[in-house]
Protein backbone atom coordinates (compact mmCIF):
# COMPACT_ATOMS: atom_id res chain seq x y z
CA UNK A 1 0.00 0.00 0.00
CA UNK A 2 1.58 3.65 -1.21
CA UNK A 3 0.61 6.51 1.17
CA UNK A 4 -0.13 9.42 -0.34
CA UNK A 5 3.01 12.03 -0.20
CA UNK A 6 1.01 14.80 2.12
CA UNK A 7 1.56 11.70 5.06
CA UNK A 8 5.50 12.42 5.01
CA UNK A 9 4.88 16.10 5.59
CA UNK A 10 2.91 15.27 8.56
CA UNK A 11 3.94 15.40 12.22
CA UNK A 12 3.51 13.98 15.75
CA UNK A 13 2.99 14.49 19.50
CA UNK A 14 6.36 12.90 21.50
CA UNK A 15 4.40 12.95 24.12
CA UNK A 16 2.51 9.98 23.01
CA UNK A 17 5.86 8.43 22.15
CA UNK A 18 7.75 8.95 25.48
CA UNK A 19 4.82 7.61 27.50
CA UNK A 20 4.95 4.26 25.42
CA UNK A 21 8.91 4.13 26.15
CA UNK A 22 8.13 4.71 29.81
CA UNK A 23 5.32 2.00 29.88
CA UNK A 24 7.91 -0.34 27.90
CA UNK A 25 10.27 0.21 31.01
CA UNK A 26 7.77 -0.27 33.39
CA UNK A 27 6.58 -3.49 31.82
CA UNK A 28 10.82 -4.43 32.64
CA UNK A 29 10.07 -3.45 36.03
CA UNK A 30 11.62 0.08 36.34
CA UNK A 31 10.08 2.91 38.36
CA UNK A 32 9.24 5.60 36.27
CA UNK A 33 7.79 8.99 37.68
CA UNK A 34 5.52 11.12 34.69
CA UNK A 35 6.06 14.27 33.89
CA UNK A 36 5.58 13.92 30.40
CA UNK A 37 2.03 13.84 29.79
CA UNK A 38 -0.04 16.87 29.51
CA UNK A 39 -2.94 16.08 31.07
CA UNK A 40 -4.51 17.11 34.65
CA UNK A 41 -4.01 14.16 37.21
CA UNK A 42 -7.38 14.79 38.90
CA UNK A 43 -11.03 12.79 38.37
CA UNK A 44 -13.22 14.62 36.18
CA UNK A 45 -15.80 16.61 38.55
CA UNK A 46 -18.88 14.40 40.06
CA UNK A 47 -21.60 16.11 38.69
CA UNK A 48 -20.44 16.19 35.37
CA UNK A 49 -19.97 12.54 35.56
CA UNK A 50 -23.52 12.22 36.57
CA UNK A 51 -24.88 14.67 33.87
CA UNK A 52 -22.84 12.24 31.19
CA UNK A 53 -24.88 9.30 33.21
CA UNK A 54 -28.25 10.76 33.33
CA UNK A 55 -27.85 11.99 29.67
CA UNK A 56 -27.25 8.12 28.61
CA UNK A 57 -29.99 7.09 30.78
CA UNK A 58 -32.30 9.37 29.12
CA UNK A 59 -30.94 8.61 25.27
CA UNK A 60 -28.91 11.09 24.28
CA UNK A 61 -27.24 8.34 22.27
CA UNK A 62 -27.99 9.40 18.87
CA UNK A 63 -26.09 11.91 16.12
CA UNK A 64 -26.90 15.27 17.08
CA UNK A 65 -26.58 18.39 15.00
CA UNK A 66 -22.67 18.79 13.21
CA UNK A 67 -22.06 22.22 14.45
CA UNK A 68 -23.23 20.73 18.03
CA UNK A 69 -26.38 21.38 20.42
CA UNK A 70 -28.17 24.75 20.55
CA UNK A 71 -28.26 24.86 24.54
CA UNK A 72 -24.12 23.60 24.61
CA UNK A 73 -23.44 26.41 21.59
CA UNK A 74 -25.64 28.77 23.83
CA UNK A 75 -23.59 28.56 26.59
CA UNK A 76 -20.61 28.76 25.33
CA UNK A 77 -21.30 31.99 23.77
CA UNK A 78 -22.58 33.53 27.02
CA UNK A 79 -19.38 32.02 28.55
CA UNK A 80 -16.95 32.89 25.94
CA UNK A 81 -18.55 36.61 25.97
CA UNK A 82 -17.96 37.10 29.52
CA UNK A 83 -14.80 36.02 30.15
CA UNK A 84 -13.25 36.81 26.65
CA UNK A 85 -14.95 40.70 26.81
CA UNK A 86 -16.81 40.07 23.01
CA UNK A 87 -19.86 39.42 21.96
CA UNK A 88 -20.39 35.91 20.72
CA UNK A 89 -23.58 34.73 19.19
CA UNK A 90 -23.99 30.85 19.40
CA UNK A 91 -24.22 30.67 15.76
CA UNK A 92 -20.37 31.38 15.98
CA UNK A 93 -19.62 28.07 18.14
CA UNK A 94 -18.46 24.97 16.31
CA UNK A 95 -18.47 22.42 19.17
CA UNK A 96 -15.79 19.64 17.99
CA UNK A 97 -14.38 16.48 19.99
CA UNK A 98 -11.73 18.29 21.09
CA UNK A 99 -9.40 21.16 21.18
CA UNK A 100 -7.35 19.68 18.70
CA UNK A 101 -10.07 19.10 15.73
CA UNK A 102 -10.40 23.47 15.81
CA UNK A 103 -6.18 23.27 14.94
CA UNK A 104 -6.81 20.90 12.14
CA UNK A 105 -10.17 22.51 10.30
CA UNK A 106 -9.06 26.49 10.60
CA UNK A 107 -5.72 25.18 8.76
CA UNK A 108 -7.24 22.71 6.21
CA UNK A 109 -10.21 25.96 5.65
CA UNK A 110 -7.88 28.87 5.48
CA UNK A 111 -4.49 27.20 4.41
CA UNK A 112 -3.49 27.31 0.42
CA UNK A 113 0.06 25.66 -0.59
CA UNK A 114 2.98 28.42 -0.47
CA UNK A 115 0.57 30.57 2.34
CA UNK A 116 2.84 31.60 5.47
CA UNK A 117 1.93 30.88 8.64
CA UNK A 118 3.20 32.85 11.59
CA UNK A 119 3.49 30.53 15.03
CA UNK A 120 5.09 29.83 18.36
CA UNK A 121 8.68 28.08 18.73
CA UNK A 122 8.67 26.41 21.13
CA UNK A 123 5.64 25.38 20.79
CA UNK A 124 2.64 22.42 20.50
CA UNK A 125 3.98 20.19 17.87
CA UNK A 126 0.26 20.20 16.13
CA UNK A 127 0.65 23.17 15.23
CA UNK A 128 3.86 22.97 12.48
CA UNK A 129 2.41 19.58 11.41
CA UNK A 130 -0.94 20.55 10.71
CA UNK A 131 0.75 24.03 8.72
CA UNK A 132 3.38 21.00 6.58
CA UNK A 133 0.25 19.08 5.80
CA UNK A 134 -2.09 21.60 4.91
CA UNK A 135 1.30 22.49 1.88
CA UNK A 136 2.02 25.98 3.84
CA UNK A 137 4.84 27.15 4.93
CA UNK A 138 6.08 27.10 8.83
CA UNK A 139 7.58 30.47 10.25
CA UNK A 140 8.25 29.89 13.90
CA UNK A 141 8.65 33.03 15.65
CA UNK A 142 10.71 32.47 19.39
CA UNK A 143 9.82 32.69 22.20
CA UNK A 144 12.03 34.87 24.66
CA UNK A 145 12.71 33.36 28.46
CA UNK A 146 13.72 36.94 29.74
CA UNK A 147 10.05 38.05 28.61
CA UNK A 148 8.07 35.56 30.61
CA UNK A 149 8.41 33.34 27.00
CA UNK A 150 6.91 35.76 25.30
CA UNK A 151 6.86 36.10 21.60
CA UNK A 152 10.14 37.80 19.80
CA UNK A 153 8.27 40.66 18.61
CA UNK A 154 10.61 42.31 16.63
CA UNK A 155 11.04 38.61 14.72
CA UNK A 156 7.02 39.03 14.43
CA UNK A 157 7.12 42.33 13.17
CA UNK A 158 9.64 41.58 10.36
CA UNK A 159 8.07 37.88 9.60
CA UNK A 160 4.52 39.22 9.00
CA UNK A 161 3.58 40.33 5.85
CA UNK A 162 0.91 40.13 2.88
CA UNK A 163 1.90 36.61 2.62
CA UNK A 164 1.31 35.78 6.08
CA UNK A 165 -2.31 33.99 6.05
CA UNK A 166 -2.39 32.88 9.45
CA UNK A 167 -1.07 33.56 12.54
CA UNK A 168 -1.19 30.93 15.59
CA UNK A 169 -1.08 32.15 19.48
CA UNK A 170 -0.79 29.96 22.47
CA UNK A 171 -1.43 31.50 25.66
CA UNK A 172 -1.19 30.79 28.35
CA UNK A 173 1.57 28.08 26.53
CA UNK A 174 2.50 24.84 26.00
CA UNK A 175 4.97 23.80 26.78
CA UNK A 176 6.79 26.84 28.47
CA UNK A 177 3.52 27.81 31.07
CA UNK A 178 4.31 31.52 29.86
CA UNK A 179 1.24 33.89 29.36
CA UNK A 180 1.13 36.80 26.63
CA UNK A 181 1.43 40.12 28.43
CA UNK A 182 -1.59 42.33 26.93
CA UNK A 183 1.13 44.79 26.07
CA UNK A 184 2.12 42.40 23.45
CA UNK A 185 -1.14 41.55 22.27
CA UNK A 186 -1.97 44.70 21.69
CA UNK A 187 0.77 45.86 19.84
CA UNK A 188 0.68 42.65 17.52
CA UNK A 189 -3.16 43.49 17.15
CA UNK A 190 -2.40 46.23 15.68
CA UNK A 191 0.15 44.86 13.45
CA UNK A 192 -2.16 42.33 12.47
CA UNK A 193 -4.66 45.10 11.33
CA UNK A 194 -2.07 46.35 8.28
CA UNK A 195 -2.55 43.01 6.93
CA UNK A 196 -4.82 40.12 6.24
CA UNK A 197 -4.16 37.70 8.38
CA UNK A 198 -6.01 35.67 10.02
CA UNK A 199 -5.75 34.77 14.08
CA UNK A 200 -5.68 31.01 15.31
CA UNK A 201 -5.65 31.78 19.24
CA UNK A 202 -5.22 28.94 21.29
CA UNK A 203 -7.05 29.17 24.61
CA UNK A 204 -7.15 25.51 25.90
CA UNK A 205 -5.30 26.66 28.77
CA UNK A 206 -7.41 29.97 29.91
CA UNK A 207 -8.31 28.91 32.98
CA UNK A 208 -5.25 27.48 34.73
CA UNK A 209 -3.37 30.63 35.55
CA UNK A 210 -1.60 32.03 38.35
CA UNK A 211 -1.46 36.16 37.99
CA UNK A 212 -3.74 37.82 35.97
CA UNK A 213 -5.87 36.41 33.91
CA UNK A 214 -4.75 35.89 30.46
CA UNK A 215 -6.01 38.21 27.79
CA UNK A 216 -7.87 37.27 24.15
CA UNK A 217 -6.46 38.59 21.24
CA UNK A 218 -9.88 38.58 20.10
CA UNK A 219 -10.91 41.52 22.38
CA UNK A 220 -9.21 44.72 20.39
CA UNK A 221 -10.94 46.34 17.78
CA UNK A 222 -11.23 44.31 14.41
CA UNK A 223 -9.74 41.64 16.19
CA UNK A 224 -12.84 39.61 16.61
CA UNK A 225 -13.70 39.26 13.20
CA UNK A 226 -10.49 37.71 12.35
CA UNK A 227 -9.97 35.95 14.91
CA UNK A 228 -10.87 32.29 15.73
CA UNK A 229 -10.84 30.77 20.05
CA UNK A 230 -9.72 27.49 20.05
CA UNK A 231 -10.81 26.15 23.92
CA UNK A 232 -12.38 23.09 25.62
CA UNK A 233 -13.31 21.01 28.42
CA UNK A 234 -9.75 18.90 28.17
CA UNK A 235 -7.69 21.06 30.73
CA UNK A 236 -10.15 23.14 32.59
CA UNK A 237 -12.06 20.38 33.91
CA UNK A 238 -10.27 17.36 33.60
CA UNK A 239 -12.01 15.94 30.89
CA UNK A 240 -9.36 14.54 28.78
CA UNK A 241 -10.60 11.36 27.49
CA UNK A 242 -14.37 12.92 27.03
CA UNK A 243 -13.52 14.81 23.59
CA UNK A 244 -15.21 17.44 23.81
CA UNK A 245 -14.02 21.29 22.80
CA UNK A 246 -15.00 24.33 20.65
CA UNK A 247 -13.93 26.91 18.20
CA UNK A 248 -15.51 30.47 18.24
CA UNK A 249 -14.99 31.82 14.91
CA UNK A 250 -16.36 34.00 11.49
CA UNK A 251 -19.16 33.11 9.92
CA UNK A 252 -17.76 31.95 6.91
CA UNK A 253 -15.19 29.76 8.70
CA UNK A 254 -18.37 28.32 10.33
CA UNK A 255 -19.91 27.04 7.35
CA UNK A 256 -16.32 25.43 6.07
CA UNK A 257 -15.71 23.73 9.76
CA UNK A 258 -19.03 22.22 9.36
CA UNK A 259 -18.35 20.44 6.18
CA UNK A 260 -15.14 19.57 7.54
CA UNK A 261 -17.00 18.15 10.02
CA UNK A 262 -19.41 16.53 8.51
CA UNK A 263 -16.91 14.74 6.17
CA UNK A 264 -14.77 13.37 9.56
CA UNK A 265 -16.83 13.05 12.74
CA UNK A 266 -20.74 14.20 12.01
CA UNK A 267 -21.50 15.20 15.01
CA UNK A 268 -19.48 15.63 18.35
CA UNK A 269 -21.08 12.47 20.90
CA UNK A 270 -24.05 13.50 22.30
CA UNK A 271 -24.33 12.51 25.81
CA UNK A 272 -20.47 14.20 26.39
CA UNK A 273 -22.27 17.31 25.00
CA UNK A 274 -24.77 17.40 28.03
CA UNK A 275 -21.35 17.11 30.56
CA UNK A 276 -20.07 19.68 28.89
CA UNK A 277 -23.23 21.74 29.27
CA UNK A 278 -22.95 20.60 33.37
CA UNK A 279 -19.65 21.49 33.36
CA UNK A 280 -19.87 25.22 32.06
CA UNK A 281 -23.07 26.10 33.99
CA UNK A 282 -22.77 24.24 37.79
CA UNK A 283 -20.36 24.79 40.21
CA UNK A 284 -16.46 26.03 39.51
CA UNK A 285 -15.33 25.06 42.91
CA UNK A 286 -13.30 21.61 41.56
CA UNK A 287 -11.38 23.82 38.79
CA UNK A 288 -10.37 26.19 41.49
CA UNK A 289 -9.09 23.99 43.92
CA UNK A 290 -7.69 21.95 41.16
CA UNK A 291 -6.07 25.06 40.04
CA UNK A 292 -4.45 26.33 43.78
CA UNK A 293 -3.30 22.62 43.50
CA UNK A 294 -1.20 23.48 40.72
CA UNK A 295 -0.17 26.94 41.76
CA UNK A 296 1.39 25.16 45.17
CA UNK A 297 2.71 22.14 42.97
CA UNK A 298 4.60 24.66 40.30
CA UNK A 299 5.86 26.71 43.58
CA UNK A 300 7.44 23.77 44.66
CA UNK A 301 8.93 22.10 41.75
CA UNK A 302 10.57 25.37 40.40
CA UNK A 303 11.72 26.00 43.78
CA UNK A 304 13.65 22.08 43.42
CA UNK A 305 14.53 22.21 40.10
CA UNK A 306 16.53 25.98 41.07
CA UNK A 307 18.27 25.01 43.58
CA UNK A 308 19.89 22.17 41.44
CA UNK A 309 23.53 22.95 39.69
CA UNK A 310 23.25 23.68 36.09
CA UNK A 311 19.60 24.53 36.27
CA UNK A 312 17.53 27.74 35.54
CA UNK A 313 13.72 27.50 35.75
CA UNK A 314 11.47 30.85 35.22
CA UNK A 315 8.09 30.65 37.03
CA UNK A 316 5.45 29.67 34.33
CA UNK A 317 2.09 31.86 35.25
CA UNK A 318 -0.39 29.36 33.34
CA UNK A 319 -0.87 26.07 32.80
CA UNK A 320 0.77 23.20 34.25
CA UNK A 321 4.34 22.75 32.98
CA UNK A 322 7.84 23.75 33.79
CA UNK A 323 10.02 25.03 31.43
CA UNK A 324 13.74 24.99 33.14
CA UNK A 325 16.72 26.05 31.01
CA UNK A 326 19.44 23.33 31.08
CA UNK A 327 22.23 24.87 28.89
CA UNK A 328 24.59 24.65 31.64
CA UNK A 329 24.18 20.96 32.59
CA UNK A 330 26.69 20.88 28.68
CA UNK A 331 23.88 18.19 27.60
CA UNK A 332 21.49 18.10 24.51
CA UNK A 333 17.81 18.70 25.46
CA UNK A 334 17.03 14.94 24.01
CA UNK A 335 20.31 13.48 25.59
CA UNK A 336 19.37 14.78 29.46
CA UNK A 337 15.41 13.74 28.99
CA UNK A 338 16.57 10.31 27.15
CA UNK A 339 18.73 9.24 30.20
CA UNK A 340 16.54 11.33 32.98
CA UNK A 341 14.28 8.41 31.53
CA UNK A 342 16.91 5.54 31.42
CA UNK A 343 18.87 6.54 34.43
CA UNK A 344 17.03 7.88 36.50
CA UNK A 345 13.45 6.83 35.94
CA UNK A 346 11.92 10.58 35.23
CA UNK A 347 9.84 10.79 31.89
CA UNK A 348 10.55 14.61 30.84
CA UNK A 349 10.07 15.85 26.82
CA UNK A 350 13.09 17.25 25.23
CA UNK A 351 12.62 21.12 24.74
CA UNK A 352 13.72 20.54 21.28
CA UNK A 353 10.74 18.25 20.84
CA UNK A 354 8.63 21.75 20.48
CA UNK A 355 10.73 22.87 17.97
CA UNK A 356 13.88 24.22 17.23
CA UNK A 357 14.51 27.14 19.75
CA UNK A 358 13.19 24.88 22.77
CA UNK A 359 16.76 23.44 22.17
CA UNK A 360 17.98 23.93 25.85
CA UNK A 361 14.81 23.21 27.32
CA UNK A 362 12.82 20.21 29.38
CA UNK A 363 9.15 19.99 29.85
CA UNK A 364 8.59 18.65 32.69
CA UNK A 365 4.30 18.70 33.32
CA UNK A 366 3.62 19.30 37.16
CA UNK A 367 0.13 17.38 36.69
CA UNK A 368 1.16 14.71 39.25
CA UNK A 369 1.24 14.83 43.04
CA UNK A 370 3.71 16.78 45.17
CA UNK A 371 5.02 13.88 46.65
CA UNK A 372 5.90 12.16 43.06
CA UNK A 373 7.10 15.81 42.02
CA UNK A 374 9.73 15.83 45.03
CA UNK A 375 10.65 12.40 44.38
CA UNK A 376 11.70 13.57 40.28
CA UNK A 377 13.54 16.46 41.78
CA UNK A 378 15.48 14.84 43.79
CA UNK A 379 16.03 12.31 40.80
CA UNK A 380 17.17 15.28 38.73
CA UNK A 381 19.65 16.25 41.39
CA UNK A 382 21.21 13.08 41.59
CA UNK A 383 21.28 12.19 38.18
CA UNK A 384 23.05 15.89 37.70
CA UNK A 385 25.81 15.09 40.50
CA UNK A 386 26.99 11.85 39.37
N1 LIG B 1 -3.71 23.10 22.33
C1 LIG B 1 -2.69 22.96 23.19
C2 LIG B 1 -1.71 24.05 23.34
C3 LIG B 1 -2.57 21.79 23.94
O1 LIG B 1 -1.54 21.65 24.79
C4 LIG B 1 -3.53 20.75 23.75
C5 LIG B 1 -3.40 19.47 24.48
O2 LIG B 1 -2.35 19.06 24.91
C6 LIG B 1 -4.55 20.95 22.84
C7 LIG B 1 -4.62 22.14 22.14
C8 LIG B 1 -5.55 19.88 22.54
O3 LIG B 1 -6.52 19.72 23.50
P1 LIG B 1 -7.59 18.56 23.37
O4 LIG B 1 -7.12 17.41 24.18
O5 LIG B 1 -8.87 19.17 23.88
O6 LIG B 1 -7.74 18.20 21.93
Amino acid sequence: MKLSDRMTRIGTETAFEVLARARELETLGKHIIHLEIGEPDFATPGHIVQAAKEALDAGWTHYGPTQGYPELREAIAAYVSRTRGISVDPLQVCVVPGGKPIIFYTVLALIEPGDEVIYPNPGFPIYESMIRFAGGVPIPIPLVEERGFSLDLNMFREKLGPRTKLVILNSPHNPTGGVIPEQDLKEMAHMLLETDAAVLSDEIYSRIYYGAPPVSISRYPGMTERTVILDGFSKTYAMTGWRIGYGVMPGRLVDAVNKLMVNSNSCTASFTQRAALAALTGPQDDVERMVGEFRRRRDAVCAGLNSIPGIRCALPQGAFYAFPNITETGMKSKEIADRLLVEAGVATLSGASFGAYGEGYLRLSYANSLENLMEAVERIRRFLSR
